[in-house]
């Protein structure tokens, strides 16, 4: 079944049409053959690159009318692996659906030589290096004054020194090489995991086993203080980093309780930290698949939880109880040791704001002493001025000598890299800790750019209006197939700057899907302002693939993992860079071919284009497009404004201005002209008299009606409320 067919049902479709869009290989189609997004056969040199033209082919061989069948399948389930494609193309075995039995201890294997690791390394852009142990800001201030005359005794070895670890080749390694349960392996392979993306090649080993992943680099004197690490990754928009952080997580946490006299017991021993609770409940769900039957606790925190006991913090036989307490999956409920917190759980996973408030008693941050992983998720967000406070505080409470911190993310500037390193120093100062574990940064492919799995459009729609329109072109094929915007098939999301303008275009574009294909209940909006019980229904509806459309607010640019969405459509030009990077990186995960970034700009947009076109031709370049083929041209880039800091910044904090005032329908601006941002009553008026009879109902209107209110109301933020 294809949905374009019933949504065009009411507007007849030319033939070119509908084969322009069988002719496309789509994410949704559940296919993906490798993870990696590099991966030259046995390239020693950095300039190979995955070929867009290898793709090309691909979409022809792969494609064809039973497509149909497997479309409608938007979201398939975790457990239809891409690792393990259901279609005929598959090459791969699918693993063992039996894990019954636990895996039996492995035979060792051999490590590779440097020559290997490096060979490997580059082919698959990693490269990895080793932070230097002293404030960087301070590094560089010798280094300055190096010039003028230091003598030779003083000069440090280079404070970067880039590092070959062990590179994870295949899943298995991660049993016979790194030791992990058999039970967590079973679980990895009942996924269909097989051939580990690139930040798993780097990270796994590292985190797993230093000190056999950097066997051949033990004299940089990584481990003369402590045998810890900590990690700082760079790695692309879905490419796996959530298992890159979770396998080592799990991991201790079995091996902490297989060594504990307490079996059933459980021990507060990681936190993850993510920046929205989309993020944070996805993030609960994979750290369970990956504990099935290990007895371990993930608890995803929620508001009034308890984790510290509160009054009797120094009571070290404590065994207090609490509501949010329920038994474990063996069903036994476990014992408290020391300084155990009241929520049971070995894993929490968090949003900032939620667990400082729980371990914030007055102004000081209660310890979490048993804490002995911090993994910070979409670091560069926790760590921006937004989140920062609420981070360094959960940061502040883990106070074990023996931390580990793992931060990821798929953009991260410099000022936020000092600052994790300069916080991981003064930690170890303000605790006085004579040890201190080695920051090491693992960087996949280039830093700060777009995947290079997914094609780009950038379309000047000259004002709000002309936005609405292009936008309407996009889920009309008949319209489509006359005009230069690219096929983009269900499910997509779309992009607002604010909450009201998300909620506005969801009242006009409500009845624009035909009754027969679904009508309304096809589009669905998510943002901070509503419940969470709504944000959870229409995440599900969306991942079930009931919702084909779901317009949001940057609330859902970061890390959320919609397997086989189709698009993005950058529906207001995103506030930054980094913000393009990651809403774009929403289509393509795990190496997935055919997704399509849509990005409408304005007359009041060209000031701020710029940084977008460039992202988009570094992302082309990196595909391999000839020039004459890229979507963003040199004259053009050439010839677009390059904005002021103070642009930039003001851009970061508030979105375009004219788009923040005036959604109020009589709003007026200094002219005395009305203002259309995104028309609401009088598209909805309109669409009335053409709509069939019937078609919209009593309770879809006191939808809209609500929807006004909390317009009317302000509720609006781009990034606000995520706690709230
Ligand atoms: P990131 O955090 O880097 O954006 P995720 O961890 O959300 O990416 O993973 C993106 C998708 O890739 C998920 O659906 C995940 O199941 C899948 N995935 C991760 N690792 C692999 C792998 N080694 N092989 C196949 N699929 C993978
Ligand atoms: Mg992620």
């Amino acid at each position: 079944m294809d949905i374009l067919k019933l949504l065009s049902r009411s507007t007849n479709p030319t033939n070119k049409a509908s084969s322009a869009s069988n002719t496309t290989k789509l994410p949704s189609s559940g296919v993906s053959a490798n993870p990696q997004l590099f991966h030259d056969a046995t390239s020693e040199t950095r300039g190979k690159k995955r070929k867009r033209g290898d793709r090309k082919a691909g979409a022809q061989v792969g494609q064809n009318e039973e497509d149909d069948g497997d479309v409608i399948d938007f979201f398939s389930t975790k457990s239809a692996n891409p690792i393990v494609p259901t279609t005929k193309k598959s090459k791969a075995d699918a693993p063992s659906k039996s894990a019954s039995v636990e895996s039996p201890a492995p035979k060792p294997t051999k490590l590779l030589d440097e020559g290997e690791c490096k060979q490997i390394l580059r082919s698959h852009r990693l490269k990895v290096t080793l932070l230097p142990s002293n404030d960087p800001i301070i590094e560089k201030k010798v280094k300055k004054s190096k010039k003028n005359k230091v003598s030779k005794k003083d000069v440090k070895k280079p404070e970067f020194t880039q590092i070959y670890p062990q590179p994870l080749t295949t899943f298995s390694d991660l049993r016979s090489k790194y030791g992990i349960s058999g039970r967590m392996a079973d679980n990895l392979a009942q996924q269909g995991y097989k051939i580990p993306t690139e930040v798993q090649m780097g990270g796994l080993p590292l985190l797993l086993q230093p000190k056999v992943a950097l066997s051949e680099g033990s004299d940089l004197g990584i481990f003369d203080t402590s045998e810890n690490i900590n990690l700082l990754s760079v790695a692309p928009t879905g490419s796996g980093k959530t298992l890159a952080f979770l396998i080592p997580v799990v991991n201790e946490v079995v091996q902490r309780r297989r060594k504990s006299e307490e079996k059933g017991g459980h021990c507060l021993d990681a936190i993850i930290v993510a920046p929205t609770k989309e993020l944070a409940s996805q993030i609960v769900n994979e750290a369970k698949k990956l504990s099935l039957g290990t007895g371990i606790k993930v608890v995803g925190m929620k508001k009034g939880m308890k984790i510290v006991e509160s009054e009797h913090s120094e009571d070290t036989d404590s065994s207090s109880e609490s509501e949010e307490e329920d038994e474990d999956e063996n069903g036994k409920t476990g014992k408290k040791t020391s300084a155990q917190p009241v929520a049971k759980a070995d894993i929490l996973v968090t949003t900032p704001g939620l667990l400082l408030s729980a371990v914030t008693v007055g102004s000081e941050h209660t310890p979490l002493p048993t804490v002995k992983t911090l993994v910070l998720d979409e670091a560069d967000v926790l760590l921006d001025p937004l989140f920062r406070e609420q981070t360094l505080g959960i940061w502040d409470s883990c106070v074990n000598p023996d931390l580990r911190v793992t931060l990821w993310s798929a953009t991260m500037g410099s000022n936020i890299e000092s600052l994790a390193s300069s916080t991981i120093q003064a930690r170890q100062q303000r605790l006085q800790l004579p040890t201190s574990a080695r920051t090491i940064r693992l960087v996949v492919g280039l830093k700060d750019s777009a995947i290079p799995n997914i094609t780009h459009k950038l379309i000047y729609a000259a004002t709000e209006p002309g936005k609405l329109l292009a936008l309407r072109q996009l889920l009309h094929p008949t319209a489509r197939s006359t005009s230069n915007i690219p096929s983009l098939r269900p499910p997509f999301l779309v992009f607002t700057q604010t909450i009201p303008r998300a909620i506005a275009l969801h009242s006009e574009l409500l009845y624009d899907i035909p009754a027969e294909a679904g009508g309304s209940s096809r589009i669905a909006v998510l943002h901070s302002s509503l419940s969470d019980s709504v944000r959870d229904s229409v995440m599900t509806r969306f991942r079930n693939g009931e919702v084909w459309i779901l317009i949001t607010t940057d609330i859902l640019s970061r890390g959320v993992d919609f397997r086989g969405i189709n698009g993005v459509v950058n529906y207001d030009v995103p506030n930054s860079g980094a913000a393009y990077i990651h809403r774009v990186g929403r289509t393509g995960r795990a190496g997935r071919d055919g997704g399509v970034a849509v990005t409408f700009y304005t007359k009041e947009d060209i000031p701020y284009v710029k940084a977008i076109a460039n992202i988009i031709s570094a992302s082309e370049k990196q595909a391999g497009l000839e020039p004459s083929e890229a979507s963003v041209q040199k004259w053009f880039l050439d010839a677009l404004p390059t904005p002021t800091k103070e642009e930039k910044k003001r851009l970061k904090k508030h979105g375009v201005e004219a788009r923040r005032a005036g959604l109020e329908k009589d709003e007026k601006d200094g002219k005395g002209k009305k203002k259309m941002l995104i028309s609401t009553k009088s598209g909805y008026e309109r669409r009335l008299e053409h709509n069939r009879k019937g078609a919209i109902q009593g309770s879809k209107r006191r939808v809209l009606a609500q929807a006004e209110e909390r317009v009317d109301k302000g509720e609006e933020s781009e990034w606000g409320g995520i706690d709230g």
